[in-house]
Parts: C-alpha cells; structure tokens; sequence
C-alpha cells in the first residue's frame, strides 16, 4: 500500500535534531566523550516529597479512573492559590483555571479552537516551534514576529502592518524566552494587551521558565497587567519549576471564554491529567519551594561559568536573567550550522544552531545549562582549546564548514 501523507505531516518542517542527533551518534559509537547542551530538560530529579504523594496517591483506587476533563477542583484551587501568592493574580478556579498534561499540549490544540483555514496567528522567531506548528496543524498561517538583539529580542508590535493585525486572531508570547534566555517587562505586557484590545487578538503567553530565573530577579505575569485576562491566557508547566518533565502536568489560566473554549477541543481529544500527578502537582505547588530556590542556584553557577568560558574564548554571549539557556553569538565568518557542527565535530559538544528556531536565530546557537557543573568546565575548555579568535578568518569559514 502506499502511504498518501497529509498536508500537515508534508508541511512539517524537518525535525530540528536530526542532523545532531545522527552526529552525536555517531561521535559515540566512535567512543567520544560526549557533552550534551543541546535539549532543554533538567537533569535534576523531581524533589522527592512530590514523588512520595505520587507514590501514596497512586495507590488510591479512587484515583485509577478516567479525571475529570477541566481538572480535579482541589489542583485548581491550588494553582488559584499559587497565582495569588506568587503573582497577586486573582482568578475563579472553575471558569478561569484548566489543567493541561503538560503546556505543550494546551499550546498546541490552542489554534484549534481560534484558527480557521486562511487565518493569522502572530508567531515569534526564533521560537519553540509548537507555536507555528500547531497553528499550521489548525489550517492557518503564521506572520512571524522577528526576535532580534535590537528589540531586546521582543517582538516590534509597530512594525506589524496594520492589514496583518486585523486578520490575526492569535498572538504567542514566551518570556522568560527560549531560545534567546530575554525577559519582558511590564511595559512590554502593556502594549501587548493594548495592541490586543485594539485589533482583538487573543494572546497567549507562555510562561514556562517563570520560576528559572536567578539572583532574585522574579519574571511576572503577563495577566498582572489591567485587562490582560479580558484579551488572553497564560500557560504555565510544573516542567522546568520541579524538574518534573516527564509528568506530564501543566495549566492555562485567564480569559474564560479562551478556557472555556480549550477545555471543549480538549475533552474531545483527551480525559485528562492522571489525579495522582495531580495530586503530586499540589504538593509541588504547595509544598516546601526550597527545591526551586537550589534549582535557580544551581542553574545561576552553571550560566555563570559558562559565561566566563565562553568570554575567554573570545564569544559574547548576554547573561540571561531567566531560563537555562544561553543564546551565544557565533564567532565571525561561521553560520550557526557551521558552529554547530565545529563545536561537535571538534570538541563533542552538543548544541542547537539559532536558525533551527526561525530564520531570525541565524547568528547564534543556543547552550543549555542542564549538566553538572564540571561538565560545564570541561565544555568551556574544549572551546577555548579551538582557538576560535586566531583562526584566520577565511580559514575559520573552511574550518567552520569543514565536512
Ligand atoms: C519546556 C517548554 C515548555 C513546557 O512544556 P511542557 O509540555 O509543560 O513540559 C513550554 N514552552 C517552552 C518554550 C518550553 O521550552
């Protein structure tokens, strides 16, 4: 039989790691001594009084059956309640509060319930590529926003021509963002919801690295600012905050219309989150947040001396307020395949070419800072051992591309 692929499978960009992941294999098999800074997921384990309450309520029968579609009310009153702490954000947890097996999935099936075919979703680029993909999936297009250095690698609302905003019904945001490690501020949240207001856009702001931050800076919420919650949502995740991203679990909080509408494609695509992760969900939320203050110290030294590495060897890279990754500028004369490739094929380190986030990412690579310390240490010497400030420039371009 032959296989006739839809559209959206044909459609798919290819698969970002592919290429690296065929390398890095093969660099093993060879017997190389391989170092990893390429995906982002933490390789800190889940604080163990969040896998104790996994453990007990997974026992409990009542438990094993289907969950509800919304979510257990006592995981949403208490993301009610974490809202409330840690950003003074008040919200109804029936109406305004979904549970989700993790952001990805509330993020992709977004477009779903907004986008019809010929529609506009505003996307970043460099992003996670979720965001065009899932609006793609939805029969819609996406009218990318460029992220670059200039901006403070947030999105030039101005520069959106007028035409595009009017046939835009959605808008995605990502800040703490990956790939690029940028924070936003309140001003910016402002004149996104104002732009919202104006051409009635709903925005979706994901918020997936607000607890990864360091040195007592604390990312707020987009739905802080007066009338956020009457033109968007925000998706958080338990992923990055517990070290818990092979759980599954995350939320969506904010405009009722825009939850109530998710809930509906979701309850006829999936029956919910497991009531045991849930429960695990609450002890995280709830539960002793020491764990999220070691994580930030830990991920705050890795930055730290990878940032003087990467200084030393002539690189200058920003230091990211937020998120474990590092968005790192290639030496001159390389693209970011070509410094990809180099620092795999000549010091085994894996990492993940800007370009594969958008166009816009051309120029950089992304570093992520999820293995140990020393590991770290033994990454920044193999850079600097490649001498990237006095390979000859036209060399360096030979050097970068050599196969
Ligand atoms: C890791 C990540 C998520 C979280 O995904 P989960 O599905 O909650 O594990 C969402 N958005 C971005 C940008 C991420 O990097």
């Amino acid at each position: 039989m032959t296989l006739v692929e839809s559209e959206r499978l044909r459609l798919l960009p290819p698969y970002l790691f592919a290429e690296i992941d065929r390398l890095k294999a093969e660099l093993i098999a060879g017997g190389a001594d391989v170092i990893n800074l390429g995906v982002g997921d933490p390789d800190l384990p889940t604080p163990s009084h969040i896998i104790e309450r996994l453990a007990q309520t997974a026992r409990d029968p009542a438990n094993h059956q289907y969950p509800s579609y919304s979510g257990m009310n006592d995981f949403r009153l208490s993301v009610v309640k974490w809202c409330k702490r840690r950003f003074g954000v008040e919200l109804d947890p029936l109406s305004e509060v979904l549970t989700l097996i993790g952001s990805k999935e509330g993020l992709a099936h977004l477009p779903l319930a907004f986008i019809d075919p010929g529609d506009l979703a505003l996307v970043p680029s460099p992003a996670y590529p979720v965001y065009h993909v899932a609006t793609m999936f939805a029969g819609g297009e996406s009218w990318f926003m460029p992220l670059i250095e200039k901006n403070g690698f947030l999105p030039d609302l101005d520069a959106i021509p007028p035409a595009v905003a009017e046939r835009a019904r959605l808008m995605f945001i990502n800040y703490p963002n990956n790939p690029t490690g940028a924070t936003a501020g309140r001003d910016f949240y402002e004149r996104v919801v104002r732009f919202a207001e104006q051409y009635g856009i709903i925005v979706c702001h994901d918020a997936a690295y607000s607890e990864v931050a360091f040195e007592g800076y604390r990312p707020m919420s987009f739905l802080e600012v007066p009338g956020a919650k009457e033109v968007g949502v925000e998706f958080h995740s338990l992923s990055k905050t517990y070290n818990m991203t092979g759980w599954r679990l995350g939320f969506a909080v904010g405009d009722r219309n825009v939850i109530g509408a998710l809930g509906r494609i979701k309850s006829n695509i999936d029956s919910g989150a497991f009531n045991a992760v849930q429960w695990a969900g609450i002890a995280a939320l709830e539960g002793d947040q020491g764990p999220v203050a070691d994580m930030q110290n830990i991920y705050r030294e890795r930055r730290d001396i990878l940032i003087a590495g990467l200084k030393k060897a002539g690189l200058n890279p920003q230091i990211p307020k937020a998120t474990f990754y590092v968005w790192c500028p290639n030496p001159p004369g390389c693209s970011s395949t070509d410094f990809t490739s180099l620092l795999l094929r000549e010091a085994g380190i894996v990492t993940t070419p800007g370009s594969g986030f958008g166009d816009p990412g051309e120029g950089y690579v992304r570093m992520a800072l999820t293995v140990p310390a020393e590991r770290i240490r033994e990454a920044v010497e193999r850079i600097c051992q490649l001498d990237l400030e006095n390979r000859p420039s036209g060399e360096k371009s030979r050097n970068c591309s050599r196969k």
